[in-house]
């Protein structure tokens, strides 16, 4: 090893000591209610302060033992919900930050649901319907893989989409059809966090050319073919389409109590933690407390050691 590559990796070295996870600044990825927002300025490609993989991974897994004691206090607290949306375009990894970043949460206190193309039951209900029948309960967190977002996204850049749902052609055609979607979102976002339920909302902000890239990789490894899906690819003929009305649904819809995050994800192991730094910010945020225990109850827990004692 040369002297020079030894100083290079001590300098890798303490840079990794350096970065800490609770020092990262969540809020540079949050989207601020009423600010013009132009995604070509957000990167898709930052790791913040960390280098490389190894320290992430180290931080993600601190994360995950933080997470899974919030959110027991959330459960037995039974007061308040979280809801956490993931919005992306195709393979920028929504499924593999909720495993990760969910991995050590109590399955039981957590459900996701995956909205794909709408049923013909969902179909015959508002829009917001099918979310309202999935929201989580009481002490619960929810997770929407996909969401309501998807009514003034996939179903904006295809006209034809619209045209086919049950609605009234003066629906259909109103130009400020997009302009109220958004108004009833944000009115529905409000009605659920002024009745406990807390909400956060994710974009994975991943490139284009990364997502040829992981397009590739499900078409060259064998294990990995059954994710590919040559709807996808077309899709992607839509990008420019898609960054439109992602902007504008995000910006129109970032709100003090619903926030958008929109998170670089072009290195998974990133993407991952910042995710994870957020949902336990805000879950640390949300005056969790375990139930205080009433002078009736201490009563009677004393008498059922009594009674299991002198068995
Ligand atoms: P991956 O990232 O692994 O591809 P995915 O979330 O794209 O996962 P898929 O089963 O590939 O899952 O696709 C679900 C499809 O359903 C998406 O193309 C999405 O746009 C579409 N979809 C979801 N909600 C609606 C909706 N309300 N109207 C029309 N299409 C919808
Ligand atoms: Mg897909």
């Amino acid at each position: 090893m040369t002297v020079n590559s030894c100083f290079r990796l001590f300098v890798i070295r303490y840079w990794q000591i350096g970065a800490n996870v609770q020092d990262m600044n969540i809020e540079k990825f949050c989207v601020k209610k009423d600010t013009k927002l132009d995604l070509k300025e957000h990167s898709t490609d930052s790791t913040g302060d960390y280098t490389d993989k190894a320290g992430a991974v180290e931080d993600l897994a601190k994360n995950v033992s933080r997470l899974k004691k919030l959110q027991d206090v959330l459960y037995a607290q039974d007061i308040f919900s979280l809801l956490i949306v993931f919005q992306a375009m195709d393979a920028a990894g929504k499924d593999g930050a909720i495993e990760h970043v969910m991995s050590g949460v109590n399955p039981q206190g957590v459900s996701v649901i995956s909205f794909k193309q709408p049923s013909d039951e969902e179909l015959s209900h508002d829009f917001l319907w099918r979310c309202q029948k999935n929201l989580p309960e009481r002490g619960k967190i929810g997770i929407f893989n996909r969401s309501h977002y998807e009514e003034v996204l996939v179903v904006r850049v295809h006209p034809e989409i619209l045209q086919g749902q049950h609605l009234a052609p003066e629906i259909k055609n109103d130009k400020q059809i997009w302009k109220k979607r958004f108004g009833r979102i944000r009115d529905w976002e409000q009605h659920l966090t002024e009745n406990g339920t807390h909400i956060l909302k994710f974009f994975l902000n991943i490139s284009k050319k990364e997502q040829k890239e992981r397009f590739l990789d499900r078409i060259e490894e064998e294990e990995k073919n059954w994710k590919f899906s040559m709807g996808d690819v077309k899709e992607r003929t839509h990008w420019d389409e898609y960054m439109t009305v992602y902007a504008e649904a995000i910006e129109a819809t970032s709100t003090e109590h619903a926030p958008w995050y929109i998170i670089p994800a072009d290195r998974k192991w990133f993407t991952r933690l910042a995710v994870s730094e957020v949902i336990a910010t805000k879950l640390e945020s949300m005056d969790l407390r375990y139930p205080s225990v009433s002078d009736e109850h201490k009563a009677e827990l004393a008498e059922a050691r009594k009674l299991l004692e002198n068995e």
